[in-house]
C-alpha cells in the first residue's frame, strides 16, 4: 500500500519551548550537559569500540542493556529481532515516545574499530554513524537523572538493529509490526549522526537488488567462445550508468559492489552486482527500475547473441534486498514545528529534508516522526577513515533533550 494514503494522526499537543527554557530542572539539565564533554565522549569511544557489523550487533546490544539497566531505566528487554528497549517512565504512559538511535555500522566483522585521537577529533570506522546517536541516548538518560527530571508521558529508549544497507530497516520494521510496542508508539524520533542542521521529515523510498548471471565456465583459451557472465555484468553496468536520472525529483542509482570470477585464465560461472535506486518520488523510483531491469535482460541477450556458437547460454537471477517505503511528515505536525522551535530557540536554523532512516517506517505508517543529529562535527561516514569531532555537541543534546520533553511533557 502506498505510503501516501496512510493518515496521518497526532494525538499530542506539545509543551512550550520557553516554558521548558525557563523551567530551572532544564537550566540543571542544560548545565549538567555542559559539564559533561568529558564523560561524553567515554562513553562515546566505549561505545564505538565494540565490533557492530550488520547482522552482528548482539555485543553491542548486550552492552545498551546493561548500561539501560545501570542508568534505570525500567521494563529492560531484547526483542526478538535484537532491539534493544527500556524505559523512562512518566507518570503515564501517553503519549509514549520512541527515542531511537541505530546499533549497527556499515562494517564487516574484523575491521578495527579501535579509536584514535587526532587532536580533537575522534578516528574509527562508525565513530558518527551512529555511535553519536548512541551516544546520545545514554547522554540524555544521564541528564535526566541528574536533573532529576519527571515525565508526563513516557519516553522509550530503543537501540535498533538493521538499519544499515541490507539490514533493511529490520529492527525498526519489527518494532512496528510485531514488537511489544506495536500499536503504542505516539512519536518517534531517530537521533542518526552528527550535525544540527537537518530535520529529516520526509523519508526517502529506496529499492536494492541483487543480480546474479550464471554460466558453464571453463578455461580462458580451451573454451573460448562460451557465454562469459562478467562480460555481461560488464555490458548491463555500461547501460545502467548511462541512465539520465532527473535532478528533480532528485533520483539517484548506485551499484555499489561487483563480484565474480577465479582467476584470470578462468571464465568465471558466475557474476554479481548490488544495485541500490533511490528517489524522491516513487514514480521515477519506478520508472528507474524498469530502465534496470531491462538493461539487465538486454545484456544477457546481447551476451548469449555474441556466443551464440557455444550453445550455452547465461541465466540472470533478480533478488530484490532492500525496499525501504517512502513518505511524509506534513511541515505543519506538532512535532515537525517543535523540533524547528527547539533548533531556533537553541540559535540553530534548521533545514528540512529527505533521506532514508529508521523513520521511514513509522512515518510510512502515518506515525509522527523524525531524523535529527545530535551535534558535534564528522567526515568520511561510511568510510573506514570516518572521524567525529565533539565541538557544538551541547547544542545537539539540549535540543534532542527539549524536543522529547516538549512532545511528552514535564512533571
Ligand atoms: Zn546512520
Amino acid at each position: 500500500m502506498p505510503a501516501s494514503i496512510i493518515p496521518f494522526s497526532e494525538r499530542q499537543s506539545p509543551e512550550s519551548i520557553s516554558g521548558l527554557l525557563s523551567d530551572q530542572r532544564i537550566k540543571n539539565a542544560f548545565a549538567f550537559i555542559e559539564t559533561s564533554a568529558a564523560r561524553f565522549t567515554a562513553e562515546h569511544i566505549r561505545i564505538c569500540e565494540i565490533p557492530a557489523p550488520p547482522f552482528k550487533e548482539q555485543e553491542r546490544a548486550r552492552y545498551f542493556a546493561s548500561r539501560f539497566a545501570e542508568l534505570g531505566l525500567s521494563d529492560l528487554h531484547t526483542d526478538s529481532e535484537g532491539n534493544v528497549i527500556g524505559f523512562f517512565r512518566g507518570q503515564t504512559e501517553d503519549p509514549l515516545l520512541v527515542l531511537s538511535a541505530h546499533l549497527d555500522t556499515v562494517f564487516p566483522e574484523g575491521t578495527n574499530v579501535m579509536v584514535n585521537r587526532e587532536g580533537s577529533r575522534l578516528c574509527a570506522p562508525g565513530i558518527a554513524d551512529d555511535t553519536a546517536g548512541l551516544g546520545a541516548l545514554i547522554g540524555l538518560i544521564q541528564t535526566l537523572n541528574a536533573a532529576q527530571i519527571r515525565t508526563r508521558g513516557t519516553i522509550a529508549f530503543v537501540a535498533t538493529v538493521g538499519e544499515e544497507g541490507e539490514g533493511d530497516l529490520r529492527g525498526v520494521r519489527h518494532l512496528f509490526s510485531e514488537g511489544r510496542l506495536a500499536g503504542r508508539v505516539a512519536s518517534f524520533i531517530s537521533f542518526d549522526g552528527p550535525g544540527v542542521d537537518f530535520i529529516t521529515h520526509q523519508a526517502l523510498g529506496s529499492r536494492r537488488y541483487r543480480v546474479k548471471l550464471f554460466g558453464p565456465g571453463g578455461h580462458s583459451w580451451g573454451d573460448f567462445g562460451v557465454v562469459n557472465p562478467v562480460h555481461a555484468l560488464g555490458r548491463a553496468i555500461a547501460k545502467i550508468s548511462d541512465y539520465r536520472a532527473p535532478v528533480d525529483p532528485r533520483t539517484t542509482y548506485n551499484i555499489g559492489r561487483i563480484e565474480g570470477g577465479e582467476s584470470v585464465n578462468v571464465i568465471p560461472d558466475s557474476a554479481s552486482m548490488d544495485v541500490d535506486l533511490r528517489s524522491a518520488s516513487e514514480n521515477e523510483l519506478s520508472k528507474l527500475e524498469e530502465f534496470m531491469l531491462a538493461a539487465i535482460n538486454r545484456a544477457v541477450i546481447d551476451e548469449n547473441a555474441t556466443r551464440a556458437s557455444s550453445g550455452r547460454k547465461l541465466k540472470a537471477e533478480i533478488k530484490i534486498i532492500g525496499n525501504r517505503p517512502s513518505g511524509e511528515v506534513p511541515r505543519d505536525a506538532v512535532i515537525v514545528r517543535t523540533a524547528i522551535e527547539a533548533s531556533r530557540a537553541l540559535g540553530i536554523n534548521p533545514i528540512l529534508n529527505r533521506a532514508s532512516t529508521d523513520s521511514n517506517i513509522p512515518i510510512s505508517l502515518g506515525i509522527p516522526a523524525v531524523t535529527i543529529g545530535v551535534g558535534g562535527i564528522s567526515g568520511d561516514s561510511h568510510r573506514l577513515s570516518e572521524w567525529y569531532d565533539p565541538a557544538g555537541r551541547e547544542q545537539g543534546y539540549k535540543r534532542a533533550l527539549l524536543l522529547a520533553l516538549a512532545i511528552v511533557g514535564i512533571n
